[in-house]
């Protein structure tokens, strides 16, 4: 076949794909936000025969034939292009070894999983759900074993969300925190013991929650005509393309921060979507590279710059003529010390910037045993507890403030969590390089957050899945450092 013809196949099967992508992508917002309960079933099956058309798309015969021979034309391509074609060839490593069947099964489980889960923690029953996560996790380590028979099973699911990331860097990782971090929680929590945080723990009608969500997405410089705002049980961020981005919160009315950090949160996670190069758009290497970087973002939003004085300063007036009169007599050093005060919590999702990546270590661990089976679901819920009273200190009163809390394992989301503790890590070294540009707090206090984000644009955001995470972020900041991360938050927090 001529090169053009074969790169006109490349780009039309590129470009259903993506089709099929965006209306997969569709259905699990729709899913996670409006849908109703009994919607799962019939959206399982729709997914399910999607992801079989993607299934296709991707190891079909004709798709396996022009794989072949775009990898024997591979080093006359350009850059941008010869990356699409070993980006797919990676795709199809990954998906061809499951069998069709299995693969669509899976699909169809997830969606089942979500719900029952759902269901699961609104009645505090993790008898109801555990034999759902029984099953993704054996069907996860199966898949993984059918993609790399040699590796640890475990490794090649980080290796999923992380390429490159090993277990022994994990645990190399977690141990360091874990050293530093028990003291410097027990530390930080007896310095903020004795602030009074009443004035962020009264009713905020929800009404101006979500007018303060518009603010908030405006403040760190979301583009409103390519990103809106929904609500569901568990805030995430999807992007279909960098056109549409769609975040999400939940709101609580005597907790106006949890929606706030979601909020910001979720934002640093669109901004990266929303920063990828035009030409990148619709093709596979158009999105974010991997999940640690993508929380990288996320994480520095959320803590580095919204947990700072500096942007309490920034959006302090703002919430006290708005919030009136519940933010009286306070400043912004005082609501700055309410949102960083320091308290081992059962929830990861409201953990301080501390105590956070306990939580993530407590799942770590879960999820290496569990694959590697010297842990059984059955006893997941007495192991969850045991660890959180060692890592945190407390008692877990019930499975759905506990083991049930988070909805990643119930989505087959088996080695993310490490993301958010490396994405955590990440984001000090990129304050340390950014501040030897140029002054971050003095951006953040006068509202020009635009600079901020166009250095991470530069660095970051454009170039998609160009490069991959380990040899993008040590272009940036050398290799992983996670004394950075447990000095900065010594400095911050003792
Ligand atoms: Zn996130």
């Amino acid at each position: 076949m001529e090169l053009k013809n074969l790169l006109d196949e490349f780009e039309a099967n590129e470009k259903t794909k993506a089709a099929l992508g965006h209306a997969m992508g569709v259905l699990y917002y729709d899913g996670n936000t409006v849908a109703p309960k009994k919607s799962d079933a019939v959206r399982g099956e729709t997914v399910g025969e999607l992801s079989r058309m993607m299934y296709e798309l991707t190891s079909g015969p004709e798709a396996v034939a022009r794989l072949k021979q775009l990898i024997a034309v591979k080093d006359s391509l350009d850059a941008v292009t010869r990356r699409r074609v070993e980006l797919l060839e990676r795709e199809f490593e990954e998906i061809s070894c499951i069998p069709v069947d299995e693969y669509i099964e899976f699909v169809k489980l997830k969606t089942r999983a979500m719900n029952v889960w759902k269901e699961a923690k609104e009645k505090n029953d993790y008898a109801l759900f555990e034999p759902y996560l029984k099953k993704l996790f054996a069907t996860e380590r199966r898949f993984a074993l059918l993609r790399s028979p040699d590796s640890d099973p475990y490794e090649t699911l980080l290796n999923g969300f992380e390429r490159g990331l090993t277990v022994k860097t994990c645990d190399n990782f977690f141990a360091c925190l874990k050293e530093r971090l028990v003291p410097l929680a027990a530390k930080a929590a007896e310095k903020s013991r004795s602030t009074d945080d009443s004035a962020i723990t009264c009713e905020y009608p929800v009404a101006l929650q979500r007018e303060f969500s518009d603010y908030l997405m405006d403040v760190i410089g979301l583009d409103r005509d390519r990103c809106v705002i929904g609500e569901t049980e568990h805030p995430f961020t999807t992007g279909f393309t960098k056109n549409d981005v769609r975040i999400t919160t939940h709101y609580y009315e005597n907790m106006p921060a949890a929606s706030m950090y979601s909020v910001v949160h979720e934002g640093g996670h669109a901004l990266y979507e929303l920063g990828i190069a035009d030409e990148l758009t619709g093709t596979n290497a158009g999105s974010g590279v991997s999940m640690a970087i993508h929380e990288s973002q996320s994480r520095f939003y959320e803590n580095i710059i919204g947990r700072s004085q500096a942007f309490c300063e920034l959006i302090f007036p703002w919430m006290k003529e708005k919030f009136a009169p519940r933010l009286d007599g306070e400043t912004p050093l005082s609501f700055w010390k309410m949102v960083t005060k320091v308290e081992p919590s059962l929830k990861r999702t409201e953990a301080d910037e501390v105590t956070y990546c306990l939580h993530i270590m407590v799942r770590y661990e879960l999820e290496k045993r569990l694959i590697a089976g010297e842990l059984d679901t059955k006893d997941l819920p007495a192991e969850w507890n045991r660890l959180y009273k060692e890592y945190l200190g407390i008692d877990v009163p019930s499975d759905s403030e506990g083991v049930l809390q988070d909805m990643h394992w119930a989505d087959a989301y088996i080695g993310y969590f490490p993301s958010y503790a490396i994405g955590s890590a990440y984001g000090a070294q990129y304050l340390r390089e950014m501040m030897k540009e140029f002054d971050v707090w003095e951006c953040v206090r006068s509202g020009n957050i635009a600079k901020i984000n166009a250095w991470l644009e530069n660095k970051i955001w454009r170039f998609g899945k160009m490069r991959d995470p380990g040899e993008l972020f040590e272009s940036i900041c050398g290799p992983l450092d996670p004394t950075v991360f447990t000095d900065y938050l010594e400095k911050k927090y003792c």
